[in-house]
């Protein structure tokens, strides 16, 4: 079965939930190396989201994301508005007019989400930043739909893949956005925006459980 637009509801109301709940979590790993406000910059991003998302029932799949960006660019100060406004703002031109995704358009999805963040801030990987959690996580997502498994196992894949770099983003010396104003005393702390990345994911997995396959 397919994403539908039901469950992309689904599944954008349940990350501004969870984000609701790692507030806290996502602050204090921002105060290591950044300024402590990525938890609230998320938790403001995705309430405002949420509050759209009521309008939302029955259009496309297209619309919804793009809807989420362009919230997420007005409402959220900090450098990741602007990032994860760019790519889902791509990701909603990738899937305009659609009513349900399969493992390609997942891919797809996924690649200009990816692409959008690099364009808006000119990272790589390596550099602690969100795309550490996002490139491993498309690279596993293009490997299952090669192998043609299910999509619940696509996203399963993708989410642990993202999982992984996130850890991986622990001894990493930041060099992009305010992390990188640390220098070498931003090794050993893992990177906020990476590891709100993994929840998106991690998210959508969830959402899909037991219901596409
Ligand atoms: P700010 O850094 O403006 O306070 P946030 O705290 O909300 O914004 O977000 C910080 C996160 O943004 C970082 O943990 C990192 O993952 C991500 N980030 C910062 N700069 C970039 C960039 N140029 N490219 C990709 N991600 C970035
Ligand atoms: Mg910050």
């Amino acid at each position: 079965m397919p994403i539908t637009t039901e469950d992309t509801l689904r599944w954008l109301k349940q990350y501004a939930q969870v984000l609701h709940e790692q507030r806290d979590y996502l602050t204090q790993l921002d105060s290591a190396i950044g300024d402590a406000d990525h938890g609230f910059n998320m938790d403001r991003g995705f309430k405002a989201v949420s509050e759209k998302l009521a309008g939302m029932a029955g259009m496309d799949i297209g619309s919804i994301l793009k809807t989420v960006g362009t919230t997420l660019v007005s409402t959220v100060g900090g450098a990741s508005g602007p990032l994860y406004g760019t790519a889902f703002l791509r990701a909603g031109v990738a899937t305009s007019g659609k009513q349900e995704l399969y493992a390609a358009d997942v891919v797809n999805l996924l690649t200009v989400f990816v692409e959008g963040i690099k364009a808006r801030g000119k990272a790589q990987t390596g550099e602690k930043t969100m795309l550490d959690a996002l490139v491993p996580a498309l690279e596993a997502a293009k490997m299952a739909e090669a192998k043609k498994l299910d999509l619940a196992q696509l996203l399963r894949l993708s989410s642990a893949a993202a999982e992984e770099g996130v850890k991986q983003t622990i001894p990493m010396l930041a060099t992009k956005g305010r992390a990188s104003y640390l220098g070498e005393r931003s090794i050993g702390h893992q990177d906020p925006g990476a590891t709100s990345s993994w929840l998106l994911l991690k998210t959508l997995a969830d959402t899909g459980e037991g219901v596409f396959s």
